[in-house]
């Protein structure tokens, strides 16, 4: 069920259903005392008619002594001259106004003057002189039509006076012959009325009855205008009510929309519009809670992106640190970054031997307390930390593999919170890792190294001699540039192992082999060929270039002297065979054999000299 149709159920429940009861009742109630007030109404008006019969009746009882003691009347009667009685009483009932005047003894009526529709009769007991009861006299000065009127002018209401048999007066037009009820209702002519009676005493024994009738039309039309007021003061609570629920159900749906809207905004990654949180209900606190959910969120978000962001850049640097396995600086570069992320510092550096090597991110006023740890780290040897007012660092010292050497120090820093225990057991982890990478790109180098490099004399083997001649000769080729190669031979070297042994002549290939190191530019290439025979590869040198080069070298070893066991100096030289491309020959072996003929013939010439080879068809050199 929709939020809606739980309002509108809600409001059916507390507003409408209530409504529709109490108007039921108060339409009840209304009816009922409007009834009631016409019953009091009607009885009131009734009191009238009772009290205007009994002054009637009051009036008759004044004029009854003037008939009683009327002397011509009583003779008459005593004489039992009824005529002259008669007429008396018809004079009587003129003079006093009378209705109807009769008159009766225990023989019956006498006398009985007047209309038969007299009422309010008043009656008086007859004596004779002796005192003795003879008879009684009935008296009336109201006629029922006259009474009835008169009623209805006080009243206000409709008037009928029943006599035993029939009407005797009646304000309404055609009065029913029935006997109209004491309390009732009762239809004349299409019309309801109210009535009420009341029996009266009329002329003799007979009983009359009064009953005075009130229009229901009037009743109903009180009733039907209490209840248009009831129902207008009930429509009124009505609309304010569905005014109030209207009012309450949008501003709660509006509120309701705007938690609705805004959820919607979190879930598509929009946290910039907050919920409005006016007032103080609980919608405002609920706005509060939710609008702090959502920056707490954002946050959350935020710390993840960081995260994921330094996740990356630490996956990227561990690709680099593959990518630069054997770059030092770069590796260590990379080590001081991922030691420094890894750890939360602002920054880091790794120092060593000549000072800062690698680093990221700025000292500023935290050097002090870095340069303190990290030559504490040194001193010691050991892993160090110090905390200054402005922030903390920690150092750990980077160890050569064998033995105690320190090579250099790691160090990070941060501002303001100081490092947990656990991201200093990951400085130190990591830490350890740089110097074992240092480590491996140390032996690495030395593994090369001994891979193209003669260990005797320092110089690059034969393998590494054949390389660079290859790719030599083909990058002279491919720029047309010049290659020269210059070949030596030890002079009766076997002599010497020979006469001052093995040891000895390792030495002096060693000498010789550094005269030659230090003869060559940075861009050629000196190796051993083999045994004492030992060459130079020089990159853009012709062939005079590479003669110069062999007579400079060849100067050197003259130049040299060892000392002997006999006392006396040793000294050795040389024979030299030198060539180039495009002098000499054209190719790769061309060139070596070229080298390596000249060499014989500087040999087979005497040795101790520099021989050129020149191709055939070239132009010699002058
Ligand atoms: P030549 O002037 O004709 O070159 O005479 P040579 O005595 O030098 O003759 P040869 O080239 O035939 O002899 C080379 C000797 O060099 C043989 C070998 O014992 C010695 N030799 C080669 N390699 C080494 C080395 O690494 N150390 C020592 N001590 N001697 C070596
Ligand atoms: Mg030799
Ligand atoms: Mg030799």
């Amino acid at each position: 069920m929709s939020f809606r149709n739980r309002l509108t159920l809600f409001f059916v429940a507390i507003v409408i259903v209530p409504m529709v009861s109490v108007a039921f009742v108060l339409f009840s109630l209304i009816s009922d005392n409007e009834k009631g007030k016409a019953d009091a109404e009607l009885r009131a008006r009734q009191q009238t008619a009772v009290n205007v019969y009994t002054q009637a009746r009051q009036a008759a009882d004044k004029l009854a002594p003037k008939v009683g003691t009327d002397a011509r009347l009583a003779d008459a009667l005593r004489d039992g001259d009824d005529a002259a009685a008669k007429r008396r009483a018809a004079q009587l009932q003129k003079e006093l106004g009378l209705v109807r005047l009769r008159i009766s003894d225990r023989s019956g009526t006498r006398v009985d003057v007047g209309s038969r529709n007299a009422v309010a009769a008043a009656t008086r007991t007859l004596e004779d002189a002796d005192g003795a009861e003879f008879g009684r006299l009935q008296l009336s000065d109201r006629s029922a039509p006259v009474y009835a009127r008169e009623v209805k002018r006080l009243a206000g209401l409709e008037v009928v006076v029943k006599g035993s048999r029939k009407v005797a007066a009646a304000t309404v037009e055609n009065p029913p012959d029935t006997t109209l009820p004491r309390v009732g209702v009762v239809e004349l002519r299409g019309t309801d009325f109210r009535v009420a009676s009341f029996p009266a005493r009329g002329f003799g024994d007979e009983v009359i009855s009064v009953s005075i009738l009130s229009s229901l039309d009037q009743v109903e039309s009180e009733i039907g205008r209490s209840r248009l007021l009831a129902g207008g003061v009930l429509a009124g609570f009505f609309i304010l009510a569905i005014t109030c629920a209207v009012l309450v159900s949008r501003s709660l749906q509006a509120q309701i929309g705007d938690f609705l809207e805004a959820a919607r905004r979190l879930a598509r990654g929009d946290f910039s519009a907050k919920v409005p949180t006016q007032g103080r209900d609980e919608f405002a606190e609920l706005g509060t809670e939710f609008n702090t959910m959502a920056s707490q969120l954002e946050q959350r978000l935020e710390d993840l992106r960081r995260e994921r962001v330094r996740l990356e850049s630490t996956l990227r640097r561990l690709g680099e640190a593959f990518a630069s396995n054997l770059d030092r600086d770069a590796l260590l570069a990379i080590g001081v970054r991922t030691t420094a992320d890894g750890v939360g510092a602002d920054g880091g550096r790794a120092t060593g031997g000549e000072g800062e090597r690698a680093r990221g991110g700025e000292l500023g006023d935290l050097e002090e307390t870095v340069l303190r740890v990290e030559a504490d780290a040194l001193e010691k040897g050991e892993p160090s930390e110090l905390s200054a007012d402005s922030g903390s660092a920690l150092a750990h010292p980077l160890r050569a593999a064998e033995g105690d050497e320190i090579l250099g120090v790691v160090s990070v820093w941060r501002r303001g919170r100081p490092f947990a225990p656990s991201e200093r057991e990951l400085f130190h982890y990591l830490a350890g890792q740089v110097g074992i990478s240092l480590e491996n790109v140390r032996l690495h180098e030395t593994v090369q190294r001994q891979a193209v490099t003669d260990e005797l004399t320092g110089l690059s083997n034969h393998r590494r001699f054949q390389d660079t001649m290859a790719s030599e000769v083909e990058r002279a080729r491919r720029f047309d540039a010049s290659l020269g190669l210059v070949m030596l031979d030890i002079d009766n070297f076997k002599m010497v192992n020979d006469t001052y042994g093995h040891q000895v002549g390792d030495q002096v290939l060693a000498a010789v082999s550094r005269v030659l190191h230090e003869q060559s530019r940075e861009i050629d290439e000196p190796a051993r060929y083999g045994g004492e025979e030992l060459a130079v590869v020089l990159p853009g040198t012709d062939l005079e270039g590479a003669f110069n080069l062999a007579e400079r070298v060849r100067a050197g070893i003259e130049r040299l002297e060892f000392p002997s066991a006999n006392g006396g100096a040793l000294r050795v030289t040389a024979s030299f065979g030198a060539a180039a491309i495009p002098d000499s020959a054209v190719d790769h072996s061309g060139l070596i054999a070229a080298a390596d003929s000249a060499l014989y013939v500087a040999k087979r010439s005497g040795k101790n000299r520099t021989e050129r080879a020149v191709r055939e068809g070239a132009r010699p050199p002058q």
